[in-house]
């Protein structure tokens, strides 16, 4: 299944020298006699999923992940391509901490790992980073994800200069003033909570900002992982202008809402309900109220914010699909939910998530939501990734859309463990994941290893 190239068939891949030699019914019998052969039948065989956003936490935050722990979880997950954030210690804003990074990677990463740089310096907001000099080092793209650009006339600047180097600026969407201190959706569960609340507007003023800075230069501006139904319709009516926006979702806003902070057991009542219809809470996965692994940036939404998010991936006004894999030590999230960090792991999860919410949901075909993860991202970056044309490096990832698996904590590859999913009973997995030609993960090798 090549999005790519519009192919969904039975067909054979055959790999030679860690590119894509053939692919067709009659590929292998190009194939020599000595080559190596695996069993197939039955699996999506598809380009090596991408996703475009991940925090690697290195340098500086290391205890919280690092480039060989955040590269094997997304191996596990089945991508073949992930793209780092910058908010590291210190930030990617600069040329020499984007080749200690591609360094590193080549030594310790066992997936292709590339590199976002900052918009300013230090993420402060203050002042632009040298975005040539990125851009000469290599970057992919430019956000000050975790935060937000907050002066208009300085994000201006940002987007004319990306435009004369040919970069795709991300933005994670958040208006300070409005969002202040807020550390859950603001409306009836943060209320009854006691929690400060994070308002849908403060995400969608950003949105309406930065179609207007995109119109205005003409560069492309990429909005960073939408919770808000607002934010998904302001986007529609943008792109049907032609203007050059698109958008991310990630599965945990798709999936989960702010029911969930108040625990398991309202959740399966409320909200839970659109995941699981039957009336019987048995066998439910639990947890308790204020538990930070819900706890997120943006936050979990209402039902009616995951409808819109779930709409616009299925109209396609939302091209793809990531993670925000966001490691965190057990130590900084057992606190106050107010005092806990933002975010949650996702790379071993997301691409059960969205087969549950959107294949098996019957909101998107299959060749659909796998574009979401391969040519979508890759034509955003400009990645040489995401197809398996005859050329195209041998990245490839096998999935049983089917099967059935249970993410235990202990199976985890992150560093971290802050995944709100342990437990959970999932559809769907990654079999094996092959980079440059290379079984960089199998299912079978771990159960033969286990
Ligand atoms: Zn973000």
């Amino acid at each position: 299944m090549d999005p790519a190239n519009r192919l969904d068939a039975k067909a054979d891949v055959l790999i030679s020298a860690g590119k894509i030699a053939a692919v067709g019914a009659d590929a292998a019998k190009q194939a020599p006699r000595e080559a190596g052969r695996m069993d197939v039948s039955g699996l999506i065989v598809c380009p090596g999923l991408i996703d475009l956003h991940v925090h690697l936490r290195d340098p500086g935050q290391t205890a919280k992940e690092n480039i060989a722990t955040g590269t094997a979880a997304a191996a596990r997950g089945g991508f073949t391509s992930i793209v780092c954030m910058p908010n590291t210690s210190p930030a990617i804003d600069n040329a020499g901490t984007v080749a200690l990074i591609h360094e590193r990677a080549a030594q310790n990463g066992v997936v292709n790992v590339f590199v976002t740089g900052a918009i300013t310096k230090n993420i402060a907001g203050e002042e632009l980073a040298s975005i040539g000099s990125l851009k000469r080092a290599g970057v992919v793209a430019i956000t000050d994800d975790g935060h937000c650009v907050q002066n208009n006339e300085l994000m201006r600047r940002a987007l004319e200069y990306a435009k004369m180097f040919d970069l795709p600026v991300m933005d994670h969407c958040q208006d300070y003033s409005l969002v202040t201190d807020g550390v859950m959706h603001e409306g009836y569960w943060n209320t009854v909570l006691g929690l400060r609340g994070w308002p849908s507007a403060g995400e969608e003023m950003i949105v309406a900002r930065n179609i207007l800075l995109a119109e205005l230069t003409g560069t492309r501006v990429h909005c960073q992982h939408l919770s808000a139904a607002g934010s998904v319709a302001r986007l529609r009516e943008a792109k049907k202008r032609g203007v050059p926006i698109s958008g991310e979702a990630c599965p945990h806003h798709f999936t989960l809402t702010d029911a969930a902070v108040a625990g398991s057991e309202k959740f399966w009542v409320t909200d839970g309900k659109a995941l699981n219809p039957q009336p019987s809470t048995l066998n439910l996965p639990e947890w308790p109220a204020y538990d930070t692994n819900f706890k997120m940036n943006p936050p979990l939404r209402t039902a009616r914010d995951r409808e819109a998010v779930l709409e616009g991936l299925a109209d396609g006004t939302i091209e793809i699909l990531c993670s925000d894999h966001a490691p965190h030590c057990d130590y900084e999230k057992e606190v106050e939910f107010d005092y806990a960090p933002f975010g949650i792991t996702g790379l071993e999860t997301e691409l059960a998530l969205s087969l549950m919410q959107l294949y098996h949901g019957k909101r998107l075909s299959l060749p659909d939501l796998i574009a979401k993860y391969t040519v979508n991202p890759a034509r955003l970056l400009n990645l040489p990734k995401g197809t398996l044309a005859v050329g195209a490096d041998a990245d490839v990832t096998l999935i049983d859309p089917n099967r059935e698996w249970v993410f235990a904590r202990a199976e985890t590859a992150s560093k971290s463990a802050n995944s709100p999913f342990f437990g959970w009973k999932l559809k769907g997995r990654a079999v094996a994941t092959i980079v440059g030609g290379k079984k960089v993960w199998t299912e079978k090798a771990e159960a033969v290893a286990a």
